[in-house]
Protein backbone atom coordinates (compact mmCIF):
# COMPACT_ATOMS: atom_id res chain seq x y z
CA UNK A 1 0.00 0.00 0.00
CA UNK A 2 1.30 3.43 -1.24
CA UNK A 3 1.23 6.42 1.50
CA UNK A 4 -1.42 7.81 -0.38
CA UNK A 5 -4.73 5.93 -0.05
CA UNK A 6 -3.12 5.53 3.79
CA UNK A 7 -3.29 9.46 4.17
CA UNK A 8 -6.44 9.47 2.31
CA UNK A 9 -8.35 7.48 4.46
CA UNK A 10 -7.01 9.21 7.82
CA UNK A 11 -8.11 12.32 6.07
CA UNK A 12 -12.18 10.83 5.77
CA UNK A 13 -11.55 9.24 9.43
CA UNK A 14 -11.11 13.05 10.50
CA UNK A 15 -13.79 14.29 8.20
CA UNK A 16 -16.22 11.73 9.29
CA UNK A 17 -15.02 12.87 13.05
CA UNK A 18 -15.40 15.89 12.68
CA UNK A 19 -19.13 15.77 10.81
CA UNK A 20 -20.19 13.85 14.44
CA UNK A 21 -18.86 16.33 16.37
CA UNK A 22 -15.93 13.66 18.04
CA UNK A 23 -13.77 15.11 20.45
CA UNK A 24 -11.76 17.78 18.87
CA UNK A 25 -8.10 16.91 20.23
CA UNK A 26 -8.69 13.64 18.49
CA UNK A 27 -9.68 15.17 15.19
CA UNK A 28 -6.91 17.36 15.10
CA UNK A 29 -4.28 14.10 15.46
CA UNK A 30 -5.99 12.41 13.20
CA UNK A 31 -6.35 14.90 10.58
CA UNK A 32 -2.19 15.88 11.17
CA UNK A 33 -1.24 12.34 11.00
CA UNK A 34 -2.84 12.23 7.47
CA UNK A 35 -1.49 15.16 6.28
CA UNK A 36 2.00 14.46 7.26
CA UNK A 37 1.69 10.52 5.54
CA UNK A 38 1.08 12.02 2.35
CA UNK A 39 4.38 13.91 2.52
CA UNK A 40 6.61 11.38 4.07
CA UNK A 41 9.74 10.25 1.93
CA UNK A 42 9.15 6.74 2.20
CA UNK A 43 6.70 3.91 1.90
CA UNK A 44 4.99 3.40 5.82
CA UNK A 45 3.58 0.05 4.45
CA UNK A 46 4.92 -3.10 6.12
CA UNK A 47 6.01 -0.73 9.20
CA UNK A 48 5.91 -2.36 12.44
CA UNK A 49 3.40 -0.71 15.23
CA UNK A 50 6.66 0.66 16.92
CA UNK A 51 8.01 2.01 13.96
CA UNK A 52 4.68 3.64 13.02
CA UNK A 53 4.86 5.22 16.50
CA UNK A 54 8.07 7.17 16.43
CA UNK A 55 7.11 8.40 12.60
CA UNK A 56 6.23 12.02 13.41
CA UNK A 57 3.41 13.12 13.63
CA UNK A 58 1.79 9.84 13.95
CA UNK A 59 1.88 8.64 17.48
CA UNK A 60 0.59 5.98 19.37
CA UNK A 61 -3.12 5.80 18.75
CA UNK A 62 -2.57 6.67 15.62
CA UNK A 63 -0.20 4.06 14.89
CA UNK A 64 -2.84 1.05 15.94
CA UNK A 65 -5.08 2.62 13.78
CA UNK A 66 -2.82 2.37 11.03
CA UNK A 67 -1.95 -1.44 11.59
CA UNK A 68 -5.18 -2.17 11.61
CA UNK A 69 -5.93 -0.79 8.00
CA UNK A 70 -2.82 -2.73 7.27
CA UNK A 71 -4.46 -5.81 8.56
CA UNK A 72 -8.10 -5.61 8.28
CA UNK A 73 -7.81 -3.31 5.47
CA UNK A 74 -10.59 -1.03 7.16
CA UNK A 75 -10.56 0.60 10.74
CA UNK A 76 -13.38 -0.18 12.65
CA UNK A 77 -13.95 3.02 14.43
CA UNK A 78 -14.34 4.99 10.67
CA UNK A 79 -17.10 2.35 9.87
CA UNK A 80 -19.16 2.80 12.36
CA UNK A 81 -18.98 6.80 11.57
CA UNK A 82 -19.42 5.70 8.34
CA UNK A 83 -22.23 3.29 8.92
CA UNK A 84 -24.02 6.38 10.91
CA UNK A 85 -23.29 8.95 7.87
CA UNK A 86 -25.79 8.62 4.31
CA UNK A 87 -23.07 8.02 1.41
CA UNK A 88 -24.31 11.13 -0.43
CA UNK A 89 -23.90 13.51 2.62
CA UNK A 90 -19.63 11.53 2.48
CA UNK A 91 -19.65 12.82 -1.01
CA UNK A 92 -20.61 16.48 -0.06
CA UNK A 93 -17.59 16.95 2.17
CA UNK A 94 -15.43 15.91 -1.15
CA UNK A 95 -16.84 19.25 -2.83
CA UNK A 96 -14.47 22.35 -3.24
CA UNK A 97 -15.12 24.93 -0.72
CA UNK A 98 -17.24 23.15 2.00
CA UNK A 99 -15.26 21.18 5.05
CA UNK A 100 -17.03 18.84 7.46
CA UNK A 101 -18.54 21.81 9.84
CA UNK A 102 -20.85 22.89 7.23
CA UNK A 103 -21.26 19.74 5.67
CA UNK A 104 -22.75 19.37 9.52
CA UNK A 105 -24.89 22.39 9.11
CA UNK A 106 -26.45 21.33 5.86
CA UNK A 107 -26.96 17.73 6.74
CA UNK A 108 -28.61 18.51 10.36
CA UNK A 109 -30.45 21.90 9.82
CA UNK A 110 -30.97 21.50 6.00
CA UNK A 111 -32.37 17.65 6.24
CA UNK A 112 -29.95 17.81 2.63
CA UNK A 113 -28.46 14.43 2.05
CA UNK A 114 -26.85 14.51 -1.02
CA UNK A 115 -25.11 16.57 -3.97
CA UNK A 116 -28.33 17.17 -5.84
CA UNK A 117 -29.99 18.43 -3.17
CA UNK A 118 -27.38 20.67 -2.33
CA UNK A 119 -27.23 22.14 -5.60
CA UNK A 120 -31.17 22.54 -5.77
CA UNK A 121 -30.91 24.36 -2.56
CA UNK A 122 -28.53 26.62 -3.34
CA UNK A 123 -30.63 27.71 -6.36
CA UNK A 124 -33.62 28.07 -4.22
CA UNK A 125 -31.45 30.12 -2.00
CA UNK A 126 -31.78 27.81 0.99
CA UNK A 127 -28.60 28.26 2.28
CA UNK A 128 -28.29 31.46 2.99
CA UNK A 129 -30.27 31.06 6.47
CA UNK A 130 -28.15 28.25 7.84
CA UNK A 131 -25.94 29.69 10.38
CA UNK A 132 -22.10 30.79 8.79
CA UNK A 133 -23.52 30.40 5.16
CA UNK A 134 -23.87 34.07 3.01
CA UNK A 135 -24.61 34.71 -0.40
CA UNK A 136 -20.98 34.36 -1.56
CA UNK A 137 -20.49 30.85 0.27
CA UNK A 138 -23.74 29.60 -1.67
CA UNK A 139 -22.55 30.97 -4.72
CA UNK A 140 -19.25 29.27 -4.03
CA UNK A 141 -20.99 25.74 -3.48
CA UNK A 142 -23.11 26.42 -6.22
CA UNK A 143 -20.42 26.61 -9.09
CA UNK A 144 -17.87 23.96 -7.08
CA UNK A 145 -21.13 21.56 -8.18
CA UNK A 146 -21.80 22.90 -10.90
CA UNK A 147 -17.83 21.80 -11.90
CA UNK A 148 -18.27 18.65 -10.87
CA UNK A 149 -21.01 18.03 -12.67
CA UNK A 150 -19.73 19.16 -15.65
CA UNK A 151 -16.63 17.44 -14.85
CA UNK A 152 -18.42 14.02 -16.66
CA UNK A 153 -19.03 15.74 -19.77
CA UNK A 154 -22.89 16.35 -19.46
CA UNK A 155 -24.93 19.87 -18.75
CA UNK A 156 -28.52 20.32 -17.87
CA UNK A 157 -29.85 22.34 -21.37
CA UNK A 158 -30.61 25.67 -18.98
CA UNK A 159 -26.58 25.32 -18.03
CA UNK A 160 -25.53 25.37 -21.89
CA UNK A 161 -28.44 27.58 -23.58
CA UNK A 162 -27.23 30.80 -23.68
CA UNK A 163 -23.20 29.64 -24.79
CA UNK A 164 -24.84 27.84 -27.33
CA UNK A 165 -26.68 30.42 -28.63
CA UNK A 166 -23.76 32.83 -28.39
CA UNK A 167 -21.30 30.06 -29.95
CA UNK A 168 -24.20 30.38 -32.87
CA UNK A 169 -23.93 33.82 -33.10
CA UNK A 170 -20.23 33.80 -33.81
CA UNK A 171 -20.84 31.53 -36.34
CA UNK A 172 -23.27 33.58 -37.90
CA UNK A 173 -21.10 36.78 -37.62
CA UNK A 174 -17.72 34.40 -39.57
CA UNK A 175 -20.38 33.32 -42.56
CA UNK A 176 -23.33 35.48 -42.53
CA UNK A 177 -24.45 33.96 -46.09
CA UNK A 178 -24.32 30.53 -45.01
CA UNK A 179 -26.74 28.27 -43.99
CA UNK A 180 -26.78 27.44 -40.70
CA UNK A 181 -28.23 25.88 -37.93
CA UNK A 182 -28.04 23.83 -34.77
CA UNK A 183 -28.76 20.01 -35.16
CA UNK A 184 -28.33 16.84 -32.09
CA UNK A 185 -29.75 17.05 -28.66
CA UNK A 186 -29.71 20.85 -28.50
CA UNK A 187 -32.09 21.52 -31.62
CA UNK A 188 -33.93 18.73 -30.06
CA UNK A 189 -34.29 20.30 -27.17
CA UNK A 190 -33.01 17.55 -24.99
CA UNK A 191 -32.80 18.15 -21.11
CA UNK A 192 -29.30 16.84 -20.85
CA UNK A 193 -26.66 17.75 -23.27
CA UNK A 194 -23.46 16.03 -24.16
CA UNK A 195 -22.57 18.13 -27.22
CA UNK A 196 -23.42 21.30 -29.23
CA UNK A 197 -23.89 19.96 -33.23
CA UNK A 198 -24.02 23.19 -35.48
CA UNK A 199 -23.94 22.22 -39.40
CA UNK A 200 -22.96 24.97 -41.78
CA UNK A 201 -23.61 25.19 -45.64
CA UNK A 202 -21.76 27.48 -47.44
CA UNK A 203 -20.19 27.71 -51.12
CA UNK A 204 -17.28 26.38 -50.01
CA UNK A 205 -17.08 24.26 -47.20
CA UNK A 206 -13.24 23.79 -47.52
CA UNK A 207 -13.10 27.24 -46.90
CA UNK A 208 -15.37 27.15 -43.84
CA UNK A 209 -13.96 24.67 -41.97
CA UNK A 210 -10.06 25.95 -42.58
CA UNK A 211 -11.81 29.18 -41.41
CA UNK A 212 -13.40 27.59 -38.26
CA UNK A 213 -9.96 25.80 -37.94
CA UNK A 214 -7.99 29.14 -37.35
CA UNK A 215 -11.06 31.15 -35.38
CA UNK A 216 -10.48 30.96 -31.64
CA UNK A 217 -14.07 30.26 -30.97
CA UNK A 218 -13.23 26.64 -29.88
CA UNK A 219 -10.39 24.96 -27.73
CA UNK A 220 -8.70 21.97 -28.12
CA UNK A 221 -9.91 21.88 -31.75
CA UNK A 222 -9.27 19.09 -34.36
CA UNK A 223 -10.54 18.42 -37.41
CA UNK A 224 -11.60 14.85 -38.87
CA UNK A 225 -13.35 14.84 -42.73
CA UNK A 226 -16.01 18.05 -42.61
CA UNK A 227 -15.84 17.87 -38.66
CA UNK A 228 -14.68 20.60 -36.80
CA UNK A 229 -14.73 19.35 -33.47
CA UNK A 230 -13.14 21.51 -29.94
CA UNK A 231 -15.06 22.57 -27.05
CA UNK A 232 -15.60 25.61 -25.33
CA UNK A 233 -14.88 27.19 -21.63
CA UNK A 234 -16.84 25.03 -19.62
CA UNK A 235 -15.66 21.83 -21.47
CA UNK A 236 -18.88 21.01 -23.74
CA UNK A 237 -18.10 19.40 -26.93
CA UNK A 238 -19.11 21.40 -30.19
CA UNK A 239 -19.33 19.45 -33.30
CA UNK A 240 -19.46 21.95 -36.32
CA UNK A 241 -20.46 20.22 -39.47
CA UNK A 242 -19.07 22.10 -42.91
CA UNK A 243 -21.01 20.93 -46.01
CA UNK A 244 -21.70 22.63 -49.30
CA UNK A 245 -24.84 24.56 -49.27
CA UNK A 246 -26.91 21.94 -52.06
CA UNK A 247 -26.00 19.10 -48.91
CA UNK A 248 -27.39 21.01 -46.15
CA UNK A 249 -30.99 19.94 -45.58
CA UNK A 250 -29.79 16.30 -45.96
CA UNK A 251 -26.82 16.96 -43.46
CA UNK A 252 -29.27 18.81 -40.87
CA UNK A 253 -32.11 16.06 -41.35
CA UNK A 254 -29.31 13.32 -40.54
CA UNK A 255 -27.13 15.02 -37.73
CA UNK A 256 -30.51 16.11 -35.82
CA UNK A 257 -32.83 12.92 -35.13
CA UNK A 258 -31.87 10.11 -33.18
CA UNK A 259 -30.58 7.07 -35.39
CA UNK A 260 -33.59 5.71 -34.69
CA UNK A 261 -36.03 8.21 -36.25
CA UNK A 262 -33.58 9.24 -39.16
CA UNK A 263 -33.46 4.99 -39.72
CA UNK A 264 -37.01 5.01 -39.45
CA UNK A 265 -37.38 7.91 -41.83
CA UNK A 266 -34.86 6.67 -44.83
CA UNK A 267 -36.30 3.37 -44.51
CA UNK A 268 -39.45 5.00 -45.85
CA UNK A 269 -37.91 6.61 -48.86
CA UNK A 270 -37.04 4.05 -51.78
CA UNK A 271 -35.11 6.68 -53.69
CA UNK A 272 -31.67 8.02 -52.61
CA UNK A 273 -31.95 11.40 -51.14
CA UNK A 274 -29.76 13.45 -53.23
CA UNK A 275 -29.96 17.17 -52.30
CA UNK A 276 -33.31 18.21 -51.25
CA UNK A 277 -34.31 21.94 -50.50
CA UNK A 278 -35.88 21.66 -47.57
CA UNK A 279 -36.37 19.37 -44.30
CA UNK A 280 -39.66 19.04 -45.52
CA UNK A 281 -39.25 17.72 -48.88
CA UNK A 282 -37.59 14.83 -47.14
CA UNK A 283 -40.30 13.67 -44.57
CA UNK A 284 -42.48 14.49 -47.68
CA UNK A 285 -40.27 11.62 -49.35
CA UNK A 286 -40.91 9.32 -46.78
CA UNK A 287 -45.00 9.97 -46.72
CA UNK A 288 -44.88 11.91 -43.33
CA UNK A 289 -45.53 15.69 -42.28
CA UNK A 290 -42.66 17.50 -41.30
CA UNK A 291 -41.85 16.79 -37.83
CA UNK A 292 -40.35 19.23 -35.07
CA UNK A 293 -37.08 18.31 -34.00
CA UNK A 294 -38.06 17.68 -30.88
CA UNK A 295 -40.26 14.87 -31.85
CA UNK A 296 -37.64 13.41 -33.42
CA UNK A 297 -36.34 10.78 -30.12
CA UNK A 298 -37.41 8.00 -31.45
CA UNK A 299 -40.56 6.31 -33.58
CA UNK A 300 -43.21 7.61 -31.17
CA UNK A 301 -44.61 9.66 -33.65
CA UNK A 302 -43.79 8.43 -36.69
CA UNK A 303 -47.81 7.16 -36.53
CA UNK A 304 -48.89 10.87 -36.13
CA UNK A 305 -46.55 12.23 -38.87
CA UNK A 306 -48.28 9.48 -41.40
CA UNK A 307 -51.87 10.32 -40.42
CA UNK A 308 -50.94 14.34 -40.83
CA UNK A 309 -52.29 14.09 -37.44
CA UNK A 310 -49.07 16.04 -35.43
CA UNK A 311 -50.04 18.25 -32.17
CA UNK A 312 -49.55 21.90 -32.67
CA UNK A 313 -47.10 21.64 -29.80
CA UNK A 314 -47.54 23.87 -26.77
CA UNK A 315 -45.42 27.35 -26.51
CA UNK A 316 -45.01 29.59 -23.86
CA UNK A 317 -47.31 32.13 -24.73
CA UNK A 318 -49.97 29.69 -24.40
CA UNK A 319 -50.15 29.81 -20.85
CA UNK A 320 -52.13 31.92 -18.91
CA UNK A 321 -51.21 30.91 -15.38
CA UNK A 322 -48.37 29.64 -12.85
CA UNK A 323 -49.48 27.11 -10.57
CA UNK A 324 -47.05 25.57 -7.41
CA UNK A 325 -45.21 28.82 -6.23
CA UNK A 326 -43.24 29.77 -2.87
CA UNK A 327 -43.28 32.54 -1.24
CA UNK A 328 -41.67 34.17 2.09
CA UNK A 329 -44.45 32.37 3.99
CA UNK A 330 -42.53 29.26 3.46
CA UNK A 331 -38.83 28.88 1.59
CA UNK A 332 -39.25 31.82 -0.82
CA UNK A 333 -37.62 34.62 -1.34
CA UNK A 334 -40.62 37.01 -2.72
CA UNK A 335 -43.63 38.25 -0.89
CA UNK A 336 -47.08 37.00 -2.33
CA UNK A 337 -47.59 40.28 -3.53
CA UNK A 338 -44.52 40.70 -5.31
CA UNK A 339 -44.97 37.46 -6.62
CA UNK A 340 -48.29 38.32 -8.32
CA UNK A 341 -47.70 41.48 -9.67
CA UNK A 342 -44.26 40.20 -11.31
CA UNK A 343 -46.58 37.25 -12.84
CA UNK A 344 -49.41 40.35 -13.55
CA UNK A 345 -47.07 43.14 -15.08
CA UNK A 346 -44.02 41.35 -16.35
CA UNK A 347 -45.25 38.12 -17.53
CA UNK A 348 -48.77 39.34 -18.95
CA UNK A 349 -50.60 36.05 -16.59
CA UNK A 350 -54.01 36.70 -15.53
CA UNK A 351 -53.42 33.95 -12.38
CA UNK A 352 -51.18 33.31 -9.97
CA UNK A 353 -51.24 29.58 -7.65
CA UNK A 354 -49.74 30.03 -4.16
CA UNK A 355 -48.36 26.23 -3.41
CA UNK A 356 -46.28 26.99 0.57
CA UNK A 357 -45.33 24.09 2.11
CA UNK A 358 -47.15 22.62 4.24
CA UNK A 359 -46.43 21.49 7.99
CA UNK A 360 -44.26 18.28 7.54
CA UNK A 361 -41.69 20.21 5.88
CA UNK A 362 -40.42 21.99 8.97
CA UNK A 363 -36.71 23.02 7.12
CA UNK A 364 -38.48 24.67 4.31
CA UNK A 365 -40.92 26.48 7.18
CA UNK A 366 -44.09 24.67 6.57
CA UNK A 367 -47.11 26.36 7.30
CA UNK A 368 -48.53 25.65 10.14
CA UNK A 369 -52.75 25.59 10.23
CA UNK A 370 -52.50 28.92 12.18
CA UNK A 371 -50.73 30.23 9.40
CA UNK A 372 -52.30 28.43 6.71
CA UNK A 373 -55.14 30.75 7.84
CA UNK A 374 -53.42 34.19 8.50
CA UNK A 375 -52.10 33.48 4.41
CA UNK A 376 -55.67 33.00 3.39
CA UNK A 377 -56.25 36.17 4.70
CA UNK A 378 -54.01 37.92 3.21
CA UNK A 379 -54.61 36.76 -0.52
CA UNK A 380 -58.22 37.25 0.30
CA UNK A 381 -57.06 41.05 0.67
CA UNK A 382 -54.91 40.62 -2.27
CA UNK A 383 -57.71 39.65 -4.43
CA UNK A 384 -59.63 42.56 -3.77
CA UNK A 385 -56.68 44.80 -4.82
CA UNK A 386 -55.38 43.53 -7.69
CA UNK A 387 -57.28 44.68 -10.23
CA UNK A 388 -57.94 42.06 -12.95
CA UNK A 389 -55.82 39.19 -11.60
CA UNK A 390 -56.33 36.46 -9.59
CA UNK A 391 -54.89 34.97 -6.58
CA UNK A 392 -55.29 31.14 -6.11
CA UNK A 393 -55.00 29.84 -2.64
CA UNK A 394 -53.02 26.44 -2.46
CA UNK A 395 -50.50 24.81 -0.60
CA UNK A 396 -47.77 22.07 -1.85
CA UNK A 397 -48.46 19.31 0.72
CA UNK A 398 -46.24 17.34 1.58
CA UNK A 399 -47.17 13.62 0.83
CA UNK A 400 -46.80 11.66 4.01
CA UNK A 401 -45.06 7.87 4.40
CA UNK A 402 -48.14 6.24 4.10
CA UNK A 403 -49.70 8.73 1.47
CA UNK A 404 -51.84 10.87 3.64
CA UNK A 405 -51.76 14.36 2.78
CA UNK A 406 -50.18 16.76 5.59
CA UNK A 407 -53.82 18.32 7.31
CA UNK A 408 -57.09 17.64 8.44
CA UNK A 409 -60.24 17.23 5.53
CA UNK A 410 -61.28 20.90 7.37
CA UNK A 411 -57.92 22.28 5.95
CA UNK A 412 -57.66 20.73 2.97
CA UNK A 413 -61.21 21.91 1.64
CA UNK A 414 -60.33 25.76 2.44
CA UNK A 415 -57.95 25.59 -0.52
CA UNK A 416 -59.03 25.95 -3.70
CA UNK A 417 -56.21 23.50 -5.15
CA UNK A 418 -53.78 21.19 -3.42
CA UNK A 419 -50.30 19.96 -4.90
CA UNK A 420 -49.54 16.65 -3.26
CA UNK A 421 -45.80 15.65 -3.65
CA UNK A 422 -43.28 13.80 -1.98
CA UNK A 423 -40.16 15.43 0.40
CA UNK A 424 -39.08 12.93 2.34
CA UNK A 425 -38.23 9.59 2.77
CA UNK A 426 -37.11 9.44 -0.65
CA UNK A 427 -35.82 5.61 -0.66
CA UNK A 428 -38.19 3.50 -1.39
CA UNK A 429 -38.79 0.19 -3.61
CA UNK A 430 -40.92 0.63 -6.81
CA UNK A 431 -44.14 -1.13 -5.00
CA UNK A 432 -43.85 1.64 -1.75
CA UNK A 433 -43.64 4.68 -3.90
CA UNK A 434 -45.92 4.03 -6.03
CA UNK A 435 -48.66 2.78 -3.59
CA UNK A 436 -47.75 5.94 -1.49
CA UNK A 437 -48.22 8.04 -4.69
CA UNK A 438 -51.50 6.48 -5.47
CA UNK A 439 -53.14 6.62 -1.78
CA UNK A 440 -52.50 10.47 -2.32
CA UNK A 441 -53.84 10.72 -6.12
CA UNK A 442 -56.57 9.14 -4.45
CA UNK A 443 -57.39 11.65 -1.65
CA UNK A 444 -60.24 13.61 -3.23
CA UNK A 445 -58.45 16.78 -1.98
CA UNK A 446 -56.19 16.21 -4.67
CA UNK A 447 -55.81 18.26 -7.56
CA UNK A 448 -52.22 18.50 -9.07
CA UNK A 449 -49.62 15.31 -8.33
CA UNK A 450 -46.31 17.45 -7.95
CA UNK A 451 -42.60 16.35 -9.51
CA UNK A 452 -43.77 12.40 -9.32
CA UNK A 453 -40.25 11.08 -9.24
CA UNK A 454 -38.22 13.54 -7.35
CA UNK A 455 -35.77 13.41 -9.30
CA UNK A 456 -32.69 16.15 -9.53
CA UNK A 457 -31.39 15.71 -13.36
CA UNK A 458 -27.65 14.54 -13.31
CA UNK A 459 -27.70 14.29 -9.98
CA UNK A 460 -30.41 12.00 -8.12
CA UNK A 461 -32.34 9.11 -9.67
CA UNK A 462 -35.36 9.62 -8.27
CA UNK A 463 -37.58 6.89 -6.66
CA UNK A 464 -38.78 4.31 -8.85
CA UNK A 465 -42.20 4.26 -9.85
CA UNK A 466 -44.62 2.35 -12.13
CA UNK A 467 -45.22 4.99 -14.52
CA UNK A 468 -48.53 3.45 -15.94
CA UNK A 469 -50.50 1.96 -12.55
CA UNK A 470 -49.19 6.15 -11.49
CA UNK A 471 -50.32 7.95 -14.33
CA UNK A 472 -53.69 5.49 -14.40
CA UNK A 473 -54.70 6.27 -11.30
CA UNK A 474 -54.69 9.99 -11.85
CA UNK A 475 -57.01 9.06 -15.35
CA UNK A 476 -59.28 7.62 -12.63
CA UNK A 477 -59.43 10.40 -9.77
CA UNK A 478 -59.10 13.03 -12.17
CA UNK A 479 -55.93 14.21 -10.60
CA UNK A 480 -53.22 16.62 -13.41
CA UNK A 481 -49.39 15.67 -13.28
CA UNK A 482 -47.33 18.47 -12.96
CA UNK A 483 -44.75 18.96 -15.23
CA UNK A 484 -42.28 20.41 -12.62
CA UNK A 485 -40.27 23.19 -15.11
CA UNK A 486 -37.20 23.65 -12.67
CA UNK A 487 -34.73 22.44 -15.25
CA UNK A 488 -33.24 20.04 -12.84
CA UNK A 489 -36.66 18.53 -12.62
CA UNK A 490 -38.61 18.47 -15.41
CA UNK A 491 -40.36 15.65 -13.87
CA UNK A 492 -43.05 14.29 -15.21
CA UNK A 493 -40.20 13.03 -17.96
CA UNK A 494 -41.25 13.71 -21.19
CA UNK A 495 -41.22 10.44 -22.37
CA UNK A 496 -44.10 9.35 -20.45
CA UNK A 497 -46.48 12.56 -21.70
CA UNK A 498 -47.78 10.76 -24.44
CA UNK A 499 -48.84 7.88 -22.28
CA UNK A 500 -50.75 10.44 -19.89
CA UNK A 501 -52.51 12.10 -23.16
CA UNK A 502 -54.03 9.19 -24.44
CA UNK A 503 -55.25 8.21 -20.90
CA UNK A 504 -57.03 12.07 -20.54
CA UNK A 505 -54.39 13.04 -17.82
CA UNK A 506 -53.95 16.93 -18.10
CA UNK A 507 -50.43 18.44 -17.52
CA UNK A 508 -49.88 21.13 -15.67
CA UNK A 509 -46.41 23.07 -16.14
CA UNK A 510 -45.19 24.73 -13.15
CA UNK A 511 -42.81 26.65 -12.57
CA UNK A 512 -42.26 26.03 -8.31
CA UNK A 513 -40.93 29.45 -8.60
CA UNK A 514 -39.08 30.21 -4.75
CA UNK A 515 -38.25 33.92 -6.55
CA UNK A 516 -39.90 35.93 -8.91
CA UNK A 517 -36.92 35.00 -11.54
CA UNK A 518 -38.12 31.75 -11.16
CA UNK A 519 -40.83 31.91 -13.09
CA UNK A 520 -39.04 31.94 -16.14
CA UNK A 521 -38.05 28.43 -15.91
CA UNK A 522 -41.80 27.97 -17.61
CA UNK A 523 -39.85 27.88 -20.33
CA UNK A 524 -38.17 24.99 -20.22
CA UNK A 525 -41.12 23.56 -18.58
CA UNK A 526 -42.15 23.90 -21.74
CA UNK A 527 -39.43 22.79 -23.84
CA UNK A 528 -39.99 19.58 -21.90
CA UNK A 529 -44.10 19.37 -22.84
CA UNK A 530 -42.85 19.77 -26.52
CA UNK A 531 -40.94 17.25 -26.60
CA UNK A 532 -43.64 15.28 -24.93
CA UNK A 533 -45.96 16.61 -27.62
CA UNK A 534 -48.18 18.37 -25.39
CA UNK A 535 -50.63 20.51 -26.82
CA UNK A 536 -52.45 23.71 -25.35
CA UNK A 537 -55.74 22.05 -25.06
CA UNK A 538 -54.39 19.39 -22.56
CA UNK A 539 -52.53 21.66 -20.98
CA UNK A 540 -53.97 22.88 -17.12
CA UNK A 541 -52.30 26.17 -16.74
CA UNK A 542 -53.18 27.05 -20.13
CA UNK A 543 -56.74 27.64 -19.27
CA UNK A 544 -58.19 31.20 -18.92
CA UNK A 545 -58.85 32.02 -15.36
CA UNK A 546 -62.43 31.65 -15.76
CA UNK A 547 -61.66 28.36 -17.39
CA UNK A 548 -59.59 27.29 -14.44
CA UNK A 549 -62.08 28.60 -11.75
CA UNK A 550 -64.59 26.34 -12.72
CA UNK A 551 -62.03 23.05 -13.29
CA UNK A 552 -60.89 24.03 -9.51
CA UNK A 553 -64.43 24.87 -8.59
CA UNK A 554 -65.72 21.17 -10.04
CA UNK A 555 -62.75 19.35 -8.49
CA UNK A 556 -63.64 20.78 -4.89
CA UNK A 557 -67.73 20.02 -5.18
CA UNK A 558 -67.23 16.60 -6.02
CA UNK A 559 -65.68 16.65 -2.21
CA UNK A 560 -68.19 17.44 -0.60
CA UNK A 561 -71.08 15.03 -3.17
ZN1 LIG B 1 -41.79 20.20 -4.04
ZN1 LIG C 1 -42.57 23.41 -4.51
Amino acid sequence: MENKPIARTLRLFSQLMELHEVNPFKIKSVANAAFKVDKLPFPIAGKTLAELEKVDGVGKSIAGKIIELFEKGTIAEMDELLANTPAGVVEMMGIKGIGPKKVAIIWRELGIENTGELFYACNENRLIEAKGFGLKTQEEIRKAIEFRMASNGKFLFAQVEKEANELMDEVKSIFPDALKHFAGEFRRLSEIITEIVIVVGSVDHELAYNTFMQSNILNNVTRNENHVSGELQNGLLVDIICVDKADYFKELFLNTGTDEHVQAVLERINTPLDQPETEELIYQKAGLAWMQPELREGTTFLDKAEKNQLPTLIITHDLKGSLHNHSTWSDGVNTVEEMALYCRDNLKLEYLGMCDHSKSAFYAKGLSIERVLQQQEEIDHLNKKLDGFHIFKGIESDILYDGSLDYPDEILQKFDFIVASVHSILKMDEEKATSRLITAIENPYTTILGHPTGRLLLSRGGYPINYKKVIDACAANNVVIEINANPLRLDLDWRWHQYALEKGVWLSINPDAHRVEGFLDMHYGVLAARKGGLYKEMCLNALSLQEITKVFEKKRSAVKA
